[in-house]
């Protein structure tokens, strides 16, 4: 059976790259059998303000926005949420009646595989002080993690994101003696590429034992994780993340729910992963 969209959802973005957005979110209007189709809008800054306009103007019931975007498109929205405000990004935009809101749903999906168990934590680790770096911090600060501390190759980065977060940190070279239970990549290093065979967390710094979290999520296992396993360490790869802070946005779009398993599937066998 043909059907005929009625309503738009869109991600931005630039570039915005091979996102795996696009399948998430029309295999769930698919699964659902809604009127809706959801589109890859390549926006270089210059050219947000315009989407924008569109946004309020057009069909268009919602939007994914990522890098260079999640700051500045917060200027563009009636309101923020509370976990966006925390973050200082949005990466979800949709409508509450009249009112265009922006969200964060990346903290979500952050906590997503570590509230299914009950995790508590001594003492987390993140590596890297970038985008996603925030919204990591945000989350363990929601999941009460006692003692967090952060490191990035840029120590300015890092003591930044210290300061504005309250938590800890220590300098790159320093981060093998941080004894930590939960220790998170938050840098590309891993990721299919250039970064592929690289670590951020080379195997002699896993003792005792945690948990290691990669936000990377192609491929499936990264060197971080591999050497994680091989140490006795739990490990929890990055399709956890993207999965859930997508059903997240689709949630705020429809009020339907995504089993996380359809978009895990779905997106291994896009990637070949
Ligand atoms: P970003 O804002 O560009 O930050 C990248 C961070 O990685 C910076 O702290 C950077 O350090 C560090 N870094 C980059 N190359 C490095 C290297 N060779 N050695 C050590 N540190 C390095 O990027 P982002 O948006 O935070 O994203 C980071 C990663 O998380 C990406 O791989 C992204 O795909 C992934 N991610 C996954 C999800 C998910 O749902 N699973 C969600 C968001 C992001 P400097 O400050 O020194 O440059």
């Amino acid at each position: 059976m043909i059907r005929t969209p009625e309503k738009l959802y869109a991600i931005i973005g630039h570039p915005l790259g091979h996102t795996m957005s696009p399948a998430l979110h029309n295999s769930g209007f698919n699964m659902f059998s809604l009127p809706a189709v959801y589109m890859a809008f390549p926006t270089p800054p210059e050219k947000l303000a315009d989407f924008m306009n569109a946004f309020r103007t057009l069909p268009i019931h919602g939007a994914s926005v990522t890098i260079p975007h999640k700051e500045t498109v917060m200027q563009y929205v009636d309101r923020i949420t509370p976990r966006a405000a925390k973050v200082g990004a949005v990466n979800t935009l949709f409508w509450d009646n009249e009112t265009l809101v922006g969200d964060n749903t990346d903290v979500l999906g952050f906590l997503a595989p570590l509230t299914q168990d009950d995790c508590t934590f001594r003492h987390a680790l993140i590596l890297g002080a970038g985008g996603a770096a925030k919204a990591v911090l945000a989350g363990l600060h929601e999941l009460n993690v006692q003692q967090v501390t952060i490191c990035n190759r840029t120590a300015e980065r890092a003591q930044h994101l210290a300061e504005q977060f309250a938590v800890e940190f220590v300098d790159w070279e320093k981060r093998g003696t941080v004894e930590a239970d939960l220790v998170i990549n938050t840098t590309p290093m891993g990721m299919s590429g250039e970064h592929v065979e690289k670590t951020p967390y080379p195997p002699e710094m896993f003792r005792n034992e945690g948990i290691a979290y990669d936000l990377v999520y192609n491929p499936l296992k990264t060197t971080f994780l591999r050497d994680a396993e091989k140490a006795g360490w739990n490990t929890i790869d990055g399709l956890h993340m993207f999965a859930a802070q997508g059903a997240e946005q689709f949630r705020l779009w429809t009020e339907k729910d995504i089993p996380l398993e359809h978009i895990r599937t779905l997106i291994s066998t896009t990637l070949g992963l």
